[in-house]
């Protein structure tokens, strides 16, 4: 097993990491800027350093200080978390190459799927079904571009090639407006991203977001964990997920999981991986794939009874995976509730001090949170303070207990989105389950 480890991240995915580290017996080292002295895990963790300044760039982004951090405290390893550096391939070449483990797949998988024109490449010619597109990068010749559109059929969805965090994408509705739309998401794509490729896809009018797990070790052994169903989304964010997905069959989870493993073992995929598809009248078509542990982890936990993180770590220690597919069993269901320090009714970050949490408890309910009274949530870093996840053995329970959950949660001092939880919970359209992607944008009337 790893002896030690870095925890390159911070808030609650740093905490769940600790943890994960603490029940395997490998030492934790917490790196922070310095705003975040006070986060949990620093305070938990074996060891700590200061990596940097408040922002992003100066230190959760800063290679050479985390690398130093890595050489200065003898870790083995480094794991990642999810934003920050884990899909950062040039990271990850650098951490192996300074002698430290990635926990994560290799760079060069990394930067395959990292890139969407090249990751829905790989896919498709492993067999797994994608959006009718370009399938390739958009050129400068605008004549092509509109024929490539109607060849497709309005609308199209231009989208960059490096994008991510639903950012970088724009939906064009009719040739007028298809030129301009290109050249202002190439631009926008090349000051987010530091690249201006971009590419088109048939943008799908109420498709639900269906994603599936995955797990493969470094002795090409890969399973599948089945799939999240994660369309209650905000501006391309996701807002609750759930496993397993409503309505999906096992015959359909099974041929989609075939698919998925084979496509995995065909990269040379190893760790934790997510496979993210959108789903129409009955289809699956591939979009991205996340080459890391997710936000929505713990609701496959649930169901699975595996543990994603410890997983990774096993994996990265260069262990076989003890599970064939056939061991894995989906039990229950399960639902997370994405958190923020927002204003409900603006979703403006609300950062500041807390005054008082009080975590809800109770069967069946899972709390991942950094959160403690007294501590400041700072304004420099994502909204996320904590995940709220239920789980019952039918999807009923599992809405009855967040809503007990949700209602017994106390946070004072900042504003949350917990009552818009409360709300999507509420209605009777949620409780039946299958709701697309824009489902949650059309009830809050921004389409
Ligand atoms: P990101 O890496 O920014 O998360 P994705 O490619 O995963 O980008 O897309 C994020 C979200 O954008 C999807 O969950 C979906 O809501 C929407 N989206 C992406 N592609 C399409 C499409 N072709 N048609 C309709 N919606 C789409």
């Amino acid at each position: 097993m790893l002896d030690k480890v870095i925890i390159a991240n911070r808030g609650e995915i740093a905490l769940r990491v600790l943890r994960a580290c603490r029940e395997l017996g490998i030492k934790t080292v917490a790196v922070h800027s310095t705003v975040d002295a006070n986060l949990k895990h620093v305070l938990l963790a074996d060891e700590s350093v200061c990596i940097g300044p408040p922002p992003s760039a100066k230190s959760y982004l800063n290679m050479p200080s985390l690398i130093a951090a890595a050489e200065l405290t003898d870790a083995a390893a480094i794991h990642p978390g999810y934003g920050f550096l884990s899909e950062n391939a040039d990271f990850a070449e650098r951490v192996e190459q300074s002698g430290f483990v990635f926990i994560g797949p290799k760079a060069e998988t990394i930067r395959l799927m990292g890139d969407k024109v090249s990751a829905i490449r790989a896919m498709k010619s492993y067999g797994v079904p994608c959006v009718p597109g370009s399938g390739g990068p958009l050129g400068a010749d605008g004549d092509e571009n509109l024929r490539i559109a109607k060849d497709i059929g309005y609308p199209v969805i231009i989208k960059a090639s490096g994008g991510g965090g639903g950012r970088g994408m724009r939906v064009v509705h009719n040739a007028a407006a298809l030129l301009h739309s290109i050249n202002v998401t190439r631009s926008e794509a090349l000051a987010a991203f530091g690249n201006d490729q971009v590419y088109m896809e048939k943008f799908l009018e109420k498709p639900r977001h269906i994603e599936f797990q995955v797990l493969a070790d470094h002795h090409g052994n890969v399973i599948h964990l089945g799939e999240r169903d994660c369309s209650m989304q905000r501006r391309h964010q996701k807002v609750i997920e759930e496993a397993p997905a409503p309505g999906i069959t096992e015959a359909q989870r099974a041929r989609m999981g075939e698919r998925v493993v084979e496509a995995c073992r065909a990269v040379g995929y190893r760790s934790a991986g997510t496979l993210e598809f959108l789903y129409e009248n009955g289809e699956f078509y591939f979009i991205e794939m996340n080459t890391r542990i997710q936000v929505e982890h713990p609701v496959t936990e649930l169901i699975t009874g595996i543990d994603l993180v410890k997983a990774q770590l096993m994996i990265a220690a260069g262990e076989r995976l003890p599970w064939t597919q056939s061991d894995i069993v989906l039990r229950g269901h399960a639902l997370e509730c994405r958190i923020n320090a927002e204003d409900p009714k603006t979703f403006m970050p609300s950062p500041g001090p807390v005054r008082l949490w009080h975590a809800p408890g109770g069967p069946g309910v899972r709390v991942d949170s950094h959160l403690y009274s007294g501590y400041s949530v700072p304004p420099n870093y994502d909204s996320l303070i904590a995940k709220l996840i239920s789980y019952g053995e039918s999807r009923d329970t599992a809405i009855a207990r967040m809503r007990n959950a949700l209602a017994e949660m106390v946070v004072e001092g900042i504003k949350t989105n917990a009552g818009l939880h409360q709300e999507i919970l509420a209605h009777a359209a949620f409780q039946q389950g299958g709701l697309d992607i824009h489902y949650l944008e059309r009830r809050l009337g921004l389409k």
